[in-house]
């Protein structure tokens, strides 16, 4: 009985920035739970490259290519993906990316721009375009990927468009749970540690990175399939109960 609650047989699922990394995996977790996956990226050549890996496992997964800053492609995927299918259940928005250290003082204005442009308009455009199709269905699971670095300001480094991008997507994800909550459609986010990723892969093998798990309680990284499996539980009837939290996975990082 409560293993049938994380099964998506029957049901569709769009992935953004799922050429690698969490998204990537987060395809694999949610094909495994039988659903059909449709992974999107920016990036032609990433995107093959998870399709290649997907089929490599026994996954056919369909490929769009999308850069989540445009509005107008977002809108326009949403709704032939819907037309298509009949119905999009799962969107899990998690494409991000990172810039390196940049004092707030000294920050160009591209690199606050693109972070943000990415991280949290990009979230939203998703949200609004595939909730759309999701309210008038009267059911739905969004998942977005959020961070631990909504919830505190990392050091040493430092990325104040970041952490101020992802604390947006936690009360974007909050404020979208509540306004659709009563209407079927339940929003809730992962806030993901230092994962081991190609985001903060290298860094972790740094003396910066060494500083990090020295300061995590479980002095490990996380690995992308961990949020995965989170994914998989936001994504599913497993978490029925669940709107508008924000699922910490970081191991122990935010205790200290
Ligand atoms: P990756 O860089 O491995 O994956 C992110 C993917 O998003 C890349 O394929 C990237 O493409 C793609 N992307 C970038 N910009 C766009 C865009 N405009 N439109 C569509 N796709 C885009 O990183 P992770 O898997 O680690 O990160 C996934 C999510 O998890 C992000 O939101 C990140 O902020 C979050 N996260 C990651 C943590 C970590 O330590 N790894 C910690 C906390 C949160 P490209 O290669 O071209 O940039």
């Amino acid at each position: 009985m409560y293993s049938e609650k994380f099964r998506l047989d029957g049901k569709t699922a769009f992935i953004t920035g799922g050429g690698r990394g969490i998204g990537l995996c987060a395809a694999q977790a949610l094909a495994e739970a039988g659903a059909r996956v449709v992974i999107s990226d920016v990036q032609p050549e990433m995107l093959e490259a998870g399709r290649a890996e997907m089929a490599g496992l026994g996954h056919a997964v369909e490929t769009v290519a999308l850069d989540v800053t445009r509005p107008d492609d977002v809108t326009q995927v949403a709704d032939d993906l819907n037309a298509r299918y009949g119905a999009i259940d799962v969107l899990v928005a998690n494409a991000g990316i990172a810039w390196p250290d940049t004092g707030g003082e000294d920050m160009p204005d591209a690199a606050w721009l693109k972070v943000v442009d990415v991280d949290l308009n990009g979230v939203f455009w998703c949200c609004r375009g595939f909730g759309r199709h999701m309210l008038n269905r009267g059911r739905g699971a969004i998942v977005t990927v959020g961070s631990m670095s909504g919830l505190i300001s990392n050091r040493p480094q430092r990325q104040a468009h970041y952490n101020a991008a992802k604390a947006g997507v936690h009360q974007l994800t909050r404020s979208l749970a509540g306004e659709w909550a009563a209407r079927g459609v339940r929003v809730n986010a992962v806030a993901p540690g230092y994962i081991d990723t190609a985001m903060s892969g290298p860094a972790l093998r740094q003396e910066i990175g060494q500083g990090w798990l020295r300061d995590t309680p479980m002095k490990r990284a996380g690995r992308p399939e961990e949020v995965a499996s989170v994914i998989l539980f936001l994504a599913s009837e497993a978490s029925s109960l669940l709107t508008g939290s924000i699922v910490v996975a970081d191991a122990g990082f935010t205790i200290w």
